[in-house]
């Protein structure tokens, strides 16, 4: 482990822009920390918090300048790597025939990500599984996977609904990055503890000031690790989970909820694992050229489960049931890991304050056949 001080984090964005990469970062927008391309470190949200609760969101100042005092917020990494909207190709009249134009949005941007939380970290990787392994890789993903480097930053304290102690998936970052840091303030001190995690991030932490840490500054970060993985307030029970969703799948919580639920959307939109996506076609009026456009998609919509001959999920009920089934039972058969990292977004950003922990417990403490848990 290394120390970092305050002003060794410009450095560090320095040699990143340096080496070719767009910075993209939290910052402050439109009443929220969201992540955006910045060039200074006064651009990230220091001296900001957030305040999470069920179907609640807002930004407040800390006492201190802590520079990634917060959680996280409404915007997740997957914007960048798996855009809301992407033009897969483009068509234009030529003689009796088309030019094809299959260069998505030009170049391929080479991102670094600074402030990656470990659950960020775990739901990318969730991405990675989807998108880049097996035959049929998504290209234009692994082009902008393959050219990103992350810099995580470990949660010090947890956010008001997020979980992740209970998904295994933070709240410290152990793979995935590489470099992490820990921002430390206390005793009068403010610096920040670096650990790296790749040779490139060992090659990028040689442009940057640093110095071992002492063992009375390891101790201290540990402690602060130690001390956010014992305050999260919100848990989800995993064991036997899979199963207790595949014998419940008539429970009467899954009406219940539908009364509640108005299948906005919202929790897909924010949640950093979601994938799903249409393809809709364009035309101009001339008819001489086309475009194919990818957008975000979502199982609460009517349209994404309809097929010829009818749709397959009418209702609120089966739609929501969907969503949570998906993350908690399908995706370990599939993937043999959980859908869901614990992050609390669509807890945060659902506006009837649904609460998938909450829904899941309910199942669970009302099961309709025995269950282990
Ligand atoms: S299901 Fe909810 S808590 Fe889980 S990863 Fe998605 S947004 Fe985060
Ligand atoms: S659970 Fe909440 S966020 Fe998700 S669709 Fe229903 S109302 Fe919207």
């Amino acid at each position: 482990m290394f120390i970092l001080e305050l002003s060794a984090l410009q450095a560090l964005i320095a040699a990143l822009q340096a080496r070719g990469y767009t910075v993209v970062a939290p910052t402050v927008r439109d009443g929220a920390i969201t992540f955006d391309a910045i060039s200074s470190m006064d651009e990230l949200p220091r001296g900001w918090t957030d305040v999470q609760n069920p179907s609640h969101y807002s930004i407040a100042r800390r006492s201190d300048d802590a520079y990634f005092g917060f959680n996280v917020g409404p915007h997740s990494w997957k914007k960048f790597l798996f855009p809301s909207r992407l033009r897969l190709f483009a068509a234009t009249k030529a003689g009796k025939g088309f030019e094809i134009d299959a260069s998505a949005d030009g170049a391929p941007v080479h991102y670094a990500f600074l402030g990656v939380r470990s659950c960020e970290l775990q739901a990318i990787a969730l991405q990675d599984r989807v998108f880049r392994s097996g035959a049929y890789a998504d290209t234009h993903y692994s082009r902008l996977r393959d050219n990103t480097l992350i810099v995580a930053v470990n949660c010090v304290h947890v956010g008001g609904t997020c979980f992740c102690a209970s998904m295994n998936t933070g709240p410290h970052a152990e793979t995935g990055y590489d470099l992490a840091l820990t921002e430390v303030i206390a005793d009068g001190v403010h610096h920040f503890v670096v650990e790296t995690g790749s040779p490139k991030g060992e090659e990028l932490l040689g442009d940057v000031p640093h110095q071992p840490a002492v063992d009375a500054e390891i101790a201290q970060v540990r402690s602060l690790w130690d001390t956010a993985a014992q305050q999260s307030g919100r848990t989800l029970d995993t064991r036997n989970l899979p199963q207790i969703l595949n014998d419940n799948y008539e429970h009467p919580q899954w009406d219940d909820v539908a009364k509640r639920c108005l299948a906005c959307a919202n929790c897909t939109m924010v949640c950093p694992t979601c994938f799903c996506s249409t393809v809709e076609d364009s035309t101009d009026l001339s008819g001489e050229h086309a475009e194919r456009w990818r957008r975000w998609d979502t199982c609460f919509t009517s349209d994404f489960t309809k097929v010829a001959g009818g749709n397959i999920r009418m209702s609120t009920r089966t739609r929501y049931r969907q969503w949570v089934t998906h993350k908690l039972c399908n995706w370990v058969e599939q993937f043999g890991k959980f859908g869901c990292v614990g992050c609390g977004r669509c807890i945060t950003w659902c506006p009837a304050g649904i609460d998938i922990t909450v829904e899941a417990a309910a199942i669970r403490g009302t099961s309709m056949t025995p269950t282990l848990g």
